[in-house]
């Protein structure tokens, strides 16, 4: 008789994971409901489309295939450098900032350990998932009750053992802002020791005048960093690539840990041509600015409680289980996310006529 191996066959840490639950795909919705036409308001994906020119990059591209790309993506790197005022070595690719997230927690804490990543609570789910898939431990700082981060509690929550301290700046599901003077206050009084990594995803949409850009205050810590992506305005989701700006003595160890083709070859020609694209992003914004317009003005019209938000989406309070809403939006072809609490739904600002449908959804759904 063969011996039977131990259980259980992972470590603890893994054994609990919970895998991230990304917005359903559109295909899967119609597949499974057996309709046509559905549409996708759940991922904060920019209804606009790709850049034109990113496009037709990836056109020329496909016939070098073969080749592997970039390791260290020269080219886009030394343009994100120019673009940022800071020098190549300062910037770090990753596949979408969801991997750069994973390759802080990666470079920067050991798993097992005492190392704590110190985050606002709710906020971006991948902080938390990333650090338990390391076998590192997760401390969430609530919101405050406009649901704003705590700098304050953020602070008192910060300790020797704290590593990376992620503030998603807009936050999602919140699609609330840190301004301006917490964010320096924060970037000034956390201890030394910690890394004050800035996920700035939304950065393009955000309009508040005391919306911080991190990188303007990197003269007040030596470890700080930000994160950006080609994921929303510059509408490249499906291609993945994001990355980070910091200090060159951070960046150098990310360098060592990140994988050397982590960003394909039609990644890195999409975003360097959707970099230059600017017409492209001021579209999207006109765009977002209007569908989040109409979402807040029509959602209130219905009683339904939206957040001020700084981001492409809306956080919305439906009074009720917010999952049965979100069922009953699928079974109209309407995909949105239930997050954040239990009658909280995030929505995505679409094109007009996307915004007019699910509104006319969801007046089904809530007179149901
Ligand atoms: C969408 C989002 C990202 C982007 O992830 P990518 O991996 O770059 O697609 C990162 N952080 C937050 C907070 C987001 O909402």
């Amino acid at each position: 008789m063969k011996p039977k191996p131990p259980e259980p066959i992972v470590p603890p840490n893994i054994e609990q994971l919970v895998p991230y639950i990304p917005g359903k795909p559109i295909e899967e919705v119609e597949r499974e409901l057996g309709i046509a036409g559905a549409y996708k308001l759940a991922s904060n994906e920019n209804p606009v489309g790709p850049s034109p020119r990113a496009l037709e990059a990836v056109r020329r591209a496909l016939s070098e295939l073969h080749r592997y790309p970039d390791g260290s993506a020269s080219a886009l790197r030394s343009a994100l450098a120019t673009r940022h005022g800071v020098t190549v070595d300062e910037i770090v690719v990753g596949n979408g900032s969801a991997e750069l997230i994973e390759l802080l927690v990666r470079t920067f804490c050991a798993p097992g350990s005492e190392d704590e990543v110190l985050t606002g609570r709710p906020s971006f789910a991948i902080y938390e998932l990333e650090a338990q898939a390391h076998g590192v431990r997760h401390v969430g700082v609530p919101l405050d009750a406009e649901l704003r981060y705590d700098v304050s509690g953020l602070l008192a929550a910060a300790s020797a053992r704290t590593k990376i301290c992620f503030i998603a700046n807009p936050n999602n599901p919140t699609g609330t802002y840190m301004p301006a003077p917490d964010l320096s206050r924060l970037a000034r009084e956390l201890p030394e020791h910690v890394i004050l990594a800035v996920d700035e995803a939304y950065f393009e949409y955000a309009t508040a005048p005391d919306y911080p850009d991190s990188l303007a205050l990197r003269g007040l810590r030596e470890r700080l960093l930000g994160l950006r992506t080609f994921s929303k305005a510059y509408g490249l989701a499906g291609l993945r690539v994001g990355y980070m700006v910091g200090p060159p003595k951070l960046a150098q160890y990310v360098q060592r840990v990140r994988p050397a083709f982590n960003v394909n070859s039609l990644a890195q020609v999409a975003a360097l041509a959707a970099m230059r694209d600017d017409d492209q992003v001021a579209r999207s914004r006109g765009v977002t600015s209007e569908g989040l317009a109409f979402l807040k003005r029509e959602l209130g019209q219905l009683g339904i409680k939206v957040w001020p938000t700084q981001a492409n989406f809306v956080f919305v309070d439906v009074g009720r289980d917010a999952r049965a809403v979100y069922q009953a939006l699928l079974q109209r072809g309407v995909i949105v996310r239930p997050i954040g609490g239990p009658h909280n739904l995030r929505i995505t600002a679409g094109l007009p006529a996307e915004n007019e449908r699910l509104l006319r959804a969801l007046k089904e759904v809530l007179s149901a």
